[in-house]
C-alpha cells in the first residue's frame, strides 16, 4: 500500500487555501505562489498504512502544495489542535520532534527544486527517511525523547496562547519520514514550523542553542527573500531563548542540507536546543524546569516578535 501524489488542476483548492490563509494573523512569512500553471500535488491517502514517503516528486521539480487531510493514513486523527482564544488565535503552528525510535534507512529526495535550480542539492540528493539522533553523555536518554518531551510543552504553551498546533508526532514509536512531516505542515498551512533538535559534538565542552533556516534553496530571488526573513527571525528567536534559558548563544546558520527545511513552504527553525555530549547542558534538557524556560522563549518569540515585530 503506498501513497501517491497526483498532479492536477485544482482551481478550488487555490481558492479554499486563500480563504483559510486570510484568516491567519501572521503578518510574514507569506507562503509559497503555488504554479502559475495551477498543477500541482494532490495528496491522496489509502487506508490501512502509516505515512511511508512513497511519493513521486513532482516531474518539474516544483514544490508540491497539497490538499489538507484531518487524519493520518491509518485512520487515526491527525495531531492538530482546535484554534483557541488567545493573542494566538488563528495562527497555525507546527512542532516537529525530531527524529524517531526507529530510523528509516530508505532515502528520498532532500529537497523538491531540480539540478538545474542548485547543482549541489536537489531532488537527485537522496538522504534517509528518518534517524533516531544522539544521546545524552550524562543521562543516556535518547534525543528523540528529548525532543517530545520538549515539543509537547511547546504544544501545550502555544494552545494556551490560542494557536492552533500541528504535531508531526506525539509518540517516540511514530514512523514518518522527514519529507512527509514537512508535507504535513503545509497542508495544514502552517506558517511556522520549530523543528525541536538536541545536538552533538565530539568535543564535550562545547555547548549552547543554534537555529537553522533555508539557504540558497532553487536560487530564486523569492527564496533569498525569504532566507534573508528567516534568518532574521531566527536571531530573534535564538535572543528569546538565550534571555529565557541562560544558554551559551551560538549562531544562526543558512542551509540548504536540510530535508525538513527545503520541503516546507513556510518559515522553518530547526532550534538545535543544546549539546547532549556536554555532561551539563545533557542533564538541564532534560530537567523540567530548564524545558519550561526554553519554551517560555519560544513562545515569547512568537507573541512578542513574530506577531508584533
Ligand atoms: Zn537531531
Amino acid at each position: 500500500m503506498r501513497r501517491f501524489f497526483l498532479l492536477v488542476l485544482l482551481v478550488p483548492v487555490l481558492l479554499l487555501s486563500s480563504c483559510v490563509m486570510s484568516n491567519v494573523g501572521a503578518p510574514t512569512a507569506a507562503p509559497f505562489t503555488p504554479d502559475p500553471s495551477g498543477n500541482v500535488a494532490v495528496f491522496t491517502p489509502d487506508t490501512g498504512v502509516t505515512p511511508d514517503g512513497n511519493a513521486t516528486v513532482p516531474a518539474d521539480g516544483t514544490n508540491s502544495v497539497v490538499t489538507p487531510i484531518d487524519s493520518w493514513t491509518d485512520g487515526t486523527p491527525a495531531p492538530t489542535s482546535q484554534s483557541g482564544s488567545g493573542p494566538l488565535s488563528g495562527l497555525v503552528i507546527c512542532v516537529d520532534a525530531g527524529h524517531q525510535e526507529t530510523g528509516l534507512t530508505e532515502k528520498e529526495p532532500c529537497a523538491p527544486w531540480g539540478p538545474e535550480a542548485n547543482s549541489k542539492v536537489n531532488n537527485t540528493t537522496m538522504k534517509a527517511k528518518a534517524t533516531s539522533g544522539t544521546s545524552g553523555v550524562s543521562t543516556k536518554k535518547t534525543e528523540y525523547a528529548v525532543n517530545l518531551e520538549i515539543a509537547l510543552k511547546l504544544r501545550d504553551a502555544l494552545e494556551a496562547k490560542g494557536a492552533t498546533v500541528v504535531m508531526c508526532r506525539i509518540d517516540n514509536s511514530s514512523s514518518i519520514s522527514n519529507r512527509e512531516r514537512a508535507l504535513m505542515a503545509n497542508e495544514a498551512k502552517t506558517v511556522l514550523t520549530f523543528n525541536i533538535h538536541c545536538n552533538g559534538s565530539d568535543n564535550s565542552s562545547v555547548s549552547g542553542v543554534e537555529i537553522y533556516v533555508r539557504g540558497t534553496g532553487d536560487n530564486t530571488s523569492e527564496y533569498a527573500e525569504r532566507s534573508k526573513t528567516d534568518a532574521a527571525l531566527g536571531q530573534k528567536l535564538l535572543d528569546r531563548i538565550i534571555a529565557a534559558t541562560g544558554a551559551k548563544k551560538r549562531n544562526v546558520n543558512k542551509s540548504d542540507s536540510y530535508t525538513g527545511i527545503n520541503w516546507r513552504d513556510h518559515t522553518t527553525f530547526i532550534v538545535e536546543c543544546g549539546f547532549m555530549s556536554n555532561p551539563e547542558e545533557d542533564v538541564l534538557l532534560s530537567t523540567p524546569e530548564y524545558q519550561d524556560k526554553f519554551v517560555s522563549g519560544i513562545v515569547k518569540f512568537v507573541t512578542d516578535d513574530y506577531l508584533n515585530g
